[in-house]
């Protein structure tokens, strides 16, 4: 029997044997640094000459590990392997299935720390965020491996006398997984393991700036048991392998997480039908977010202030949950926003290996390159009250940073700069603060601070996100207890951790028989 559900408890660092335990996983960790990774493609090592070089976003001199780099060649040679895999693993039973989830989930708790420690130094996850990261990965598989048992035996449907009717979920084929870095472990191993427990093959592709930790992670299944061939790991260029595995006739539904731009274009081309191919492709996405946090008149100023910080830079606000936007209602605007730069000026900023540090650096030269310009924008459109820099000579250090009185219609108001800034917006009332929060094409978080119950109640219906958090910020869902996903460009609003996200990756059959 299995036991219920229930997430994994985050490490409590004021435990002296905890800290000890994690200085030791970075040691391990640290002497392992700079080792070569082959792509695995039916079980097999396959290195090849060119490579994606991982490097610690804190120290851009230390290389994480060089990992093989798919081509074409190789991504058809990983999509036959797959398709192939299919014919067994779609008929292996859901139990069996199931437990491979469960056994992994063990492995990786035994291992959880190390797991982390890759995510300090591959990600640049201060400890907090890292640990959060590594137990919502171990969450996915507890909370996938039960809804499959959930789920495989179909759902009742009616029968008439004489008539026995039946409802069941069977597999969809080869997915493609396309994982992003900011969550390089959980949505990765999430995303991978609801496509493989719902008995389908993948391929995954993994964030280029993070594809080491998606390497051990292969490893942990293939330990747990699975079968060659049904999960294979092809990290590689978007516009070679992932447009190719996106447009190949084989492929049966891609599951993405990354930017709304990546997502649109693999939407759009997911939807050509092409030579040989006998079905309309799913896709699943998650994409971005604008993310706003209203504070009412009527509200607890300490929490709204202590929850638009946590949430506006945690992670250095890489998270597409992250906090960009603070509506503030004008009687409590002043108040709140001085606590927040406040608190902002007293955050621990730098390497996200000490203990102490609350937030390390951005992901790579890219993200810092357009997050400062982001910044030069948001110094013509607000008033920058602190922050505002960046150091990008050993890693990729920003300010985390806040603007004061910026138009609702401003870019820094409008577009996802995905780093650690957040603009204040002034609202007359609070439903002139839900028309701000509600002005934006995404709709993946928000939260509500307030002691107003009506208002809260008004922003249950009128507030238009997929994760509506009140009195809280708006970051940090928990598998299986905030399912997870947003409207509109924010994504399919496919709701990982979630009770029906397994039913996105299978197909629903009626079998009918007359006696
Ligand atoms: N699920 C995460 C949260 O609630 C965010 C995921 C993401 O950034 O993609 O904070």
């Amino acid at each position: 029997m299995v036991q219920p559900y229930r997430h994994e408890p985050l490490t409590d660092f004021t435990v002296e044997a905890n800290r000890e335990a994690f200085l030791a996983a970075l040691k391990k960790v640290e002497s392992e640094l700079g080792r070569d990774y082959p792509l695995v493609i039916g079980g097999e090592r396959v290195m090849t000459e060119d490579k994606i070089t991982s490097i610690n976003p804190a120290n851009k001199a230390e290389v994480i590990g060089r990992v093989a780099k798919a081509t074409k060649e190789l991504a058809e040679r990983a999509m036959k392997t797959a398709d192939e895999a299919f014919r067994t693993w779609s008929r292996t039973s859901p139990e069996a299935r199931a437990d491979i989830l469960f056994r992994a989930a063990a492995i990786v708790r035994r291992r959880k720390h190390e797991f982390s420690a890759w995510l300090v130094k591959e990600a640049g996850k201060p400890w907090r965020e890292a640990d959060a990261d590594t137990a919502e990965a171990i969450d996915f598989m507890e909370y996938y491996g039960r809804q499959m048992l959930k789920l495989k035996d179909g759902i009742p449907v009616e029968s008439r006398p004489g008539e026995t009717n039946r409802f069941f979920y069977i597999p969809l084929g080869v997915g493609v997984v396309i994982s992003p870095w900011n969550f390089p472990f959980a949505i990765m191993a999430g995303t991978t393991v609801a496509s493989l427990v719902t008995g389908n093959t993948v391929l995954l592709k993994p964030a280029s700036a993070t594809p080491v930790v998606a390497y051990k992670f292969v490893e942990v299944l293939e330990e747990a048991g699975l079968p060659a061939g049904v999960l294979n790991y092809i990290p590689g260029s978007g516009a070679e392998v992932g447009d190719y595995l996106v447009d190949h006739p084989r492929t049966r539904f891609i599951s993405f997480t990354g930017s709304r731009d990546v997502g649109i274009r693999i939407y759009e081309r997911a939807a050509k039908v092409h030579p040989g191919q006998i079905w309309l492709k799913r896709v699943i996405a998650e994409m971005g977010g604008k993310d706003g946090i209203i504070v009412d008149k009527e509200a607890d100023l300490e929490l709204a202030a202590q929850s638009i910080v946590a949430s506006a830079f945690g992670y250095s606000g890489q998270k597409c949950s992250a906090c960009s936007r603070a509506i503030i209602v004008e009687d409590v605007y002043d108040q709140v926003l001085n606590r927040v730069v406040e608190l902002t000026k007293q955050l621990n900023v730098g390497d996200p290996a000490e203990q102490a540090t609350f937030m390390g650096p951005v992901i790579d030269q890219g993200a810092y390159n357009k997050i400062m310009e982001y910044i030069e924008i948001g110094k013509q459109e607000g008033r920058l009250m602190t922050g505002g820099e960046g150091d990008d000579s050993k890693g990729f250090f920003i300010q985390p940073t806040v603007f004061a009185d910026v138009d609702p219609n401003a870019r820094i108001m409008q577009e996802e700069i995905f780093g650690p800034v957040v603009a204040f917006a002034k609202a007359r009332d609070f439903d002139h603060a839900l028309e701000i929060a509600n002005n934006t094409e995404y709709g993946l978080t928000g939260a509500v601070i307030s002691r107003n119950r009506a208002n809260l109640e008004k922003a249950r219906h009128e507030f238009h996100v997929g994760n509506l958090y009140f009195n809280r910020g708006c970051t940090g869902a928990i598998v299986g207890y905030h399912p997870f996903g947003g409207f509109n460009m924010s994504g399919t609003d496919s709701k990982a951790g979630g009770p029906d996200y397994l039913i996105l990756h299978m197909q629903a059959k009626t079998v009918s028989e007359m006696f």
